[in-house]
């Protein structure tokens, strides 16, 4: 579902990634660990065109992320496609970012009607088994503001499903949130890979990595140090970098 190849992605004279090569097969659940400013949201914002590749390769269920192919040409995306292609896509940041001034059954079906033109209907039928899906489903009215934390990355979820997109990117889901209200969320998450949905998972939860993810990446200087099995990583981990992180927060 996602292949990255020597992805190098510079700010400036920053080189933030140094060359990621990765797989993540369809309805795989990888999480990613590593310290502050590694480059695991870059990495997941290019997955995203949130950012362009400086160099390398990047592909989304076999379509190389910015361009298009023509033969053996490649070309640019324009914005529309660029925008067409992100939509495949969901994200969840570590901030809720749901519109504030709209209801909660209101920031779920925004996009699916204004994007991709889905009648209201269909739209909040979608809507309201998605928020039972994720436990809300006596919300659809409340306001952001009326919500806790863990509710409001609920609804972010929701409106992220609401699109259908193949790939699910979380960054840092629940460390915004305050310690008794990660568990629903993470709940959530879990029954959506049982489900079978491809996932990235920028995470510090070490208990949700090792049961739901199938692989476990540890970035660190814009470098993947170490790629494998949650339990191996966790219960083995080969590199003294690795296991120095793996201190911090287990
Ligand atoms: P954290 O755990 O703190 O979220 P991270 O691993 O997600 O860290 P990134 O946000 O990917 O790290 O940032 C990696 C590096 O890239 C940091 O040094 C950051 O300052 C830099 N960086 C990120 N975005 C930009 C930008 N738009 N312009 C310049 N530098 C940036
Ligand atoms: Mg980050």
């Amino acid at each position: 579902m996602v292949k990255a190849e020597n992805v190098h992605k510079h700010f400036g004279r920053l080189e933030v990634l140094k060359g990621i090569d990765l797989e993540v097969a369809p309805g795989e659940v990888m999480c990613v660990i590593g310290p502050s400013g590694s480059g695991k949201s870059t990495f997941l914002r290019c997955i995203n065109h949130l950012e362009k590749l400086t160099a390398g390769k990047l592909w989304v269920d076999g379509e190389l992320v910015g361009y298009r192919q023509k033969g053996d040409k490649l070309y640019e995306l324009r914005d529309d496609e660029v925008a067409r292609k992100r939509r495949e896509i969901g994200m969840v940041f570590q901030r809720f970012n749901l519109f504030p001034h709209m209801c909660v059954i209101d920031n779920i079906i925004e996009a699916p009607t204004q994007v991709k033109g889905v009648p209201k209907g269909q739209a909040r039928e979608r809507a309201r088994e998605l928020l039972d899906q994720v436990g809300l489903a006596d919300k659809e009215r409340a306001y952001p503001r009326e919500l806790s934390g863990g509710q409001q990355q609920r609804v972010a979820i929701a409106r992220a499903l609401a699109m259908d997109p193949k790939l699910m990117l979380f960054d840092e889901p629940t460390s915004a949130l305050d310690p008794e209200l990660v568990g629903d969320v993470l709940e959530v998450m879990r029954n959506l890979a049982t489900a079978g949905m491809t996932m990235i998972v920028v995470t510090h939860e070490m208990g949700f990595a090792r049961e739901v993810g199938d692989s476990l990446v540890f970035m660190d200087g814009g470098v993947i140090v170490e790629h494998g099995a949650p339990k191996d990583v966790i219960a083995n981990p080969q590199h003294e970098r690795t296991q120095s992180f793996l201190s911090k927060v287990l």
